[in-house]
């Protein structure tokens, strides 16, 4: 079993953001409104995430930390995912390579605490908290040596970090991020802060798009809304003024999910490719909703990969939703 949990954080957890990305996925799925992320030494010796959400009553704590255990579906289900976490495969797996301790308040129950270290799951105890969930990780891959060595700077590993809570930030504008670098003790330095948006789903999207996208976007977005064979197009898409490579500022969310899908560059030359010079990259966060059975988002254990049914209506979508934006604003 321990054995079992080390293999598949290897493929769960690649990288201290990926740790992150699991606690902050399940934090929203617990209904957050508020998400504190702390880090230190870019997440290599702690990482904690902080939430106002369900939390987990005393006697559920060890079963949040068995394998395979969700509470978020059935195995009936698997196709029908609308949560972000369904595999019950993460704080197992982030236990079995780090230090882990959950402290948790579900409302009309107690606090309790749970501390799992190399695998090895101690008994839950009471502990002083008045609501919510605070997950802490310390030391993440002390228990196997061989992934230490893959880690690459504080620098490099703090920034990935970053990327991934702004992701996150876009999935989910209705909710409060704040990032923290404690590297030094203490309250420590905010390295990114967004307020919880307000309004309908669109408008709040947008204001949280131009706090992490910067005016530019903002002043130049085009709202994007079309409809292809149960597949549903929104979000925003804008031409840069900037040049700076193919990876910037595109962003692919699938079902509330960020994930990473190479169709989406190709998209989205595609639909510029009339107005855009050859060196410049338009920048986009578009989401695309649909039955889950339409998608798999099962490909693989980080869940940052998607497969449509049809790859091709996905980008069809895509390339005509922005042609009829583009068009609409005189391009
Ligand atoms: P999954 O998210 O796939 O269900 P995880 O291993 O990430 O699996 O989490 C296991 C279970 O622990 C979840 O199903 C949930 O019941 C509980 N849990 C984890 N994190 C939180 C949290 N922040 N708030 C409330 N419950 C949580
Ligand atoms: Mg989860």
């Amino acid at each position: 079993e321990a054995a079992i949990n080390r293999i598949a954080a290897g493929e769960v957890v690649e990288r201290p953001a990926s740790a992150i990305k699991e606690l902050v996925e399940n934090a929203l799925d617990a209904g957050a409104n508020r998400i504190e992320i702390a880090y230190a030494d870019g997440g290599k010796t702690l990482m904690r995430v902080t939430d106002d959400g369900c939390g987990i009553p005393p006697d559920q704590l060890p079963l949040a930390l068995a394998r395979h255990a969700t509470s978020k579906i059935d195995g009936s289900d698997l196709l029908n995912i609308h949560s972000f976490g369904f595999r019950g495969e993460a704080l197992p797996s982030l236990g079995a390579v780090a230090r882990l301790t959950i402290t948790s308040r579900a409302p009309g129950h107690e606090a309790g605490e749970i501390a799992v270290s190399g695998g090895q799951v101690g008994a839950v105890r009471p502990a002083a908290l008045t609501s919510g969930t605070i997950v802490t990780l310390r030391d993440l891959f002390y228990a196997t040596p061989a992934r230490l060595k893959f880690m690459r700077s504080d620098r490099a590993e703090a920034q990935a970090i970053t990327d991934i809570v702004k992701r996150l930030a876009m999935a989910a504008p209705f909710v409060g991020f704040t990032l923290r670098d404690v590297s030094g003790g203490g309250e420590g330095r905010v390295t990114f802060r967004a307020e919880a948006e307000t309004g309908d789903l669109l408008d709040a999207l947008y204001g949280r798009l131009a706090h992490i996208l910067g005016t530019e976007f903002a002043g130049n977005a085009l709202r994007l809304a079309a409809t292809r064979d149960g597949l549903t197009l929104t979000g925003y898409a804008a031409l840069p003024t900037y040049s700076r490579g193919a990876a910037i500022a595109q962003y692919l969310f699938v079902n509330g999910r960020p994930v990473r899908d190479r169709m989406l560059h190709g998209a989205l030359r595609a639909a510029y490719q009339d107005v855009l010079a050859r060196d410049r990259h338009p920048a986009a966060a578009l989401f695309i909703d649909c039955d889950p059975t339409l998608v798999d988002v099962n490909v693989h254990p980080a869940k940052s990969e998607v497969r449509f049914r049809d790859p091709g209506v996905a980008r069809g979508l895509i390339v005509s939703g922005l042609r009829h934006a583009l068009a609409e604003a005189g391009h």
